[in-house]
């Protein structure tokens, strides 16, 4: 089906509000009925005792509330987890390819890797799945061990041994990030020349990533994937929307600065300086502004 010489690339994509809209923690902590399950994320986090993203992974083997969780929970959560629109036909489009190009689609998240699967039954083959690996034990069906967390660098880790397996080049390598739990990894994936998503207006990672798509639509990292990876223009990306069934029916190409000004002037009266904050909305074409570019898109 694919001509000997496509270029190959690895697609890989982060789970948690990336290809969701919901934090799969705060789903499970829900059916668990536990409490306060942000603070605890927010308490490790300012720690640094854990990489960023695994925080779950660490409530789930030392918190006594999350001491609980059996795998039929981790499944109950998939299930419940909110998905970002047209996964389906996202995936559907990489598997297929386009003339001259394939894809190897995976999702590497710290999320539970039986919470992912579960949530992207029949989207994504449970093999290209790499996520939190929890060991349960056979008897009480308890969590007993942690095998192994792709969060921070954790997932550069899991990127590198699928390069190797694909045999695909660093500089083939795409990566759809929302979070801090990305930045490791898209800095690794930008500096073999790779290409890297932000979904999210994320201020951390919006800096690091080559563009950020803003849209409840999964199949809308296509636009950069077209344009930037493979240059496609305008009119030939509006046609692959068509060709899957969908309507690229909002793209505004934008570039948003937002400007605090501190006034040090010397103030009148009580001595205190004066403080002017204004939020500077800077719309411009795209291609000529050299900040990330930020688009909105809508697909129907
Ligand atoms: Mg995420």
């Amino acid at each position: 089906m694919h001509p000997a010489v496509a270029r190959h690339f690895l697609v890989a994509s982060d789970f948690d509000q990336t290809l969701s809209f919901n934090d799969s923690g705060l789903v499970l902590s829900e059916i668990l009925g536990t409490t306060g399950f942000q603070e605890k994320v927010d308490g490790l986090a300012r720690s640094n005792l854990v990489q960023q993203g695994g925080e779950l992974a660490y409530l789930i083997r030392h918190d006594p509330e999350f001491r609980g969780v059996r795998r039929e929970h981790l499944v109950e959560t998939g299930r419940r987890v909110r998905l970002r629109h047209n996964i389906p036909a996202l995936v559907e489009f990489l598997n297929r390819g386009l003339e001259g190009c394939r894809f190897s689609f995976f999702v590497i998240s710290a999320a539970p890797r039986e919470v992912i699967q579960s949530a992207l039954e029949g989207i994504v083959d449970p093999a290209h799945v790499f996520g939190t690996e929890l060991e349960f034990d056979d008897r009480t069906g308890e969590v007993r061990s942690i095998k192994r967390v792709p969060a921070g660098y954790g997932k550069v880790a899991v990127l590198e041994e699928l390069e190797a397996r694909l045999g695909t080049a660093p500089d083939r390598t795409i990566y759809i990030g929302d979070g801090s739990s990305d930045v490791h990894v898209m800095l690794h994936v930008n500096n073999r020349a790779g290409f890297t998503i932000a979904v999210s207006e994320n201020h951390q990672l919006s800096r690091i990533a080559r563009r950020t798509v803003l849209s409840d639509d999964a199949f809308s990292v296509i636009v950069p994937i077209l344009e930037d990876v493979l240059g496609r223009g305008v009119s030939e990306i509006r046609t692959v929307f068509e060709s899957n069934g969908l309507t690229l029916e909002q793209w505004d190409k934008a570039r948003t600065d937002r400007v605090t000004i501190r006034d040090t002037r010397a103030s009148d009266g009580d001595g205190a300086a004066a403080f002017l904050s204004v939020d500077l909305v800077v719309e411009s074409d795209a291609d000529t502004a050299d900040a990330v570019p930020d688009d909105d898109v809508a697909v129907a």
